[in-house]
């Protein structure tokens, strides 16, 4: 039918709320798990609000922020954790962490395909950005997925004697694939330490955390880092990032971000840690939040007729959602309505332009109270077929749904898809 009054998507509405329904249940139990996971780990370390006052200047002797390394650790299984507003974003503790443990002559080995585009120049797999690994003299050899799945078979395979580091990338990021589970990342670690023991494993858990029970270092990794303008920052973070794992792996990449011998003795938190400790505490709930909205907007683009990735009842690892578009102009409407529908900036339009680290003209459309900050609504992806938008987000699930059923008007009154 082609869709042409707001009560027909009302109806549509109510019937993806009642199909979603058993899903949200099961990730209100995860949400509750971990919820209670993060609420001991304040407990055992005897959070106070003297840990919220922060440091200036070297920032030594920071007994908040140490407290809240330790909570981080805690909660994410690791012997230690890095969390600092000096990490300045995903792509830079990923840089921190790989800079850190890979020396020159070693070999890093990408098993789930293609990195994030940020961290191709990163690696020195495109560009001639000076300074990359491939500039130090760390080689990269990059292993596709087989099927969507880790080939642990080539990887072991591959394995030379200057392999170093395994990095596994467990959300999709920007390209069209499946998220890793936990459990298929342990079951790739176990097989491939079987074999070669000495190996570190290396996660981006970029936009997974919370999302399952349990975290990469639970299932054997070495060493994992994030974002916490994503899941971890529950929202609240202005800025910062983590490094979490073993702990010589972690006071080597705390050599690396700031000074050997330094390490994490020094950084000042400044007046952060209060929203760095809250942040982490509501990150459960958030992250969930997120992932109602990502369900919900991958049941109404279906809906519309689109090709929304994973599909709404597929099982989830990240709070990614993706969803092609039949052609650029429809994709930039879509993003359009939905900076449309956010608290900040919902009287300005964002259009395609290019931006540093990424090779294709990106639509960033981000209504959000900290910049960039993808734990809040957020559509956005590099206008190239097959016109694939990556949204992810939601502070609430309300604000995601509301956003969804104004994009979904927007397409359907200039009747670029029907219903
Ligand atoms: C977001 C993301 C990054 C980079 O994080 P930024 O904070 O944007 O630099 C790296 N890897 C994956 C999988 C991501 O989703």
């Amino acid at each position: 039918m082609t869709l042409t009054t707001p009560q027909q998507l009302e109806e549509i509405n109510k019937k993806i709320e009642e199909q979603c329904a058993p899903i949200f249940q099961k990730l209100e139990s995860i949400e509750r798990h971990n919820q209670k996971k993060v609420l001991e780990a304040f407990q055992t370390a005897k959070i106070s609000d003297a840990h919220f006052n922060g440091s200036t200047g070297y920032g030594y002797d920071d007994f908040g922020r140490e407290a809240l390394e330790s909570v981080y650790a805690e909660v994410f299984g690791a012997e230690a954790a890095l969390v600092r507003p000096q990490l300045m974003s995903g792509t830079h503790a990923i840089t921190v962490s790989l800079f850190g443990v890979l020396r020159p002559g070693d070999e890093l080995m990408y098993i789930t395909g293609a990195p994030y585009d940020t961290l191709e120049e990163v690696i020195g797999l495109r560009g001639e950005a000076s300074g990359s690994l491939k500039d130090f003299g760390i080689s990269c050899r990059v292993v596709p997925l087989e099927n969507e799945t880790i080939d642990t078979k080539r990887v072991i395979n591959e394995v030379s004697p200057t392999t170093k580091v395994i990095a596994i990338q467990r959300s999709r990021g920007y390209a069209t694939r499946r998220s890793l589970s936990i459990e298929e990342i342990r079951k790739a670690i176990k097989e491939i330490k079987e074999k070669h023991p000495h190996l570190i494993v290396f996660i981006d858990n970029c936009y997974g955390e919370f999302v399952e029970k349990e975290e990469p270092c639970e299932a054997g990794a070495d060493l994992i880092a994030g974002s916490l303008i994503k899941n971890p920052g529950g929202g609240l973070v202005k800025a910062g990032g983590y490094i979490a794992g073993r702990e010589d792996l972690v006071e080597q990449c705390a050599y690396r971000l700031t000074a050997p011998g330094l390490g994490k003795e020094v950084g000042p938190t400044l007046n952060q840690l209060g929203e760095f400790f809250q942040g982490f505490f509501l990150a459960p709930h958030v992250t969930i939040e997120a992932l109602k909205g990502a369900i919900y907007t991958a049941a109404l683009t279906e809906a519309m007729g689109l090709s929304p990735s994973p599909k709404w009842d597929e099982k989830r690892t990240d709070i990614v959602q993706s969803v092609n578009f039949e052609n650029a102009e429809q994709m930039v409407l879509f993003c359009q309505a939905i900076q449309k529908a956010s608290p900040i900036n919902s009287h300005v339009t964002p259009y395609p332009s290019a931006m540093p680290g990424y090779e294709s003209k990106v639509i960033m459309a981000a209504g959000t109270f900290v910049q960039g900050s993808s734990i809040e609504l957020s559509a956005d992806g590099p206008i190239r077929p097959p016109y694939t938008a990556f949204i992810q987000g939601g502070l609430t699930f309300r604000h995601v749904q509301l956003a969804l059923l104004n994009a979904a008007e927007a397409l359907l009154e200039k009747k670029r898809v029907q219903l």
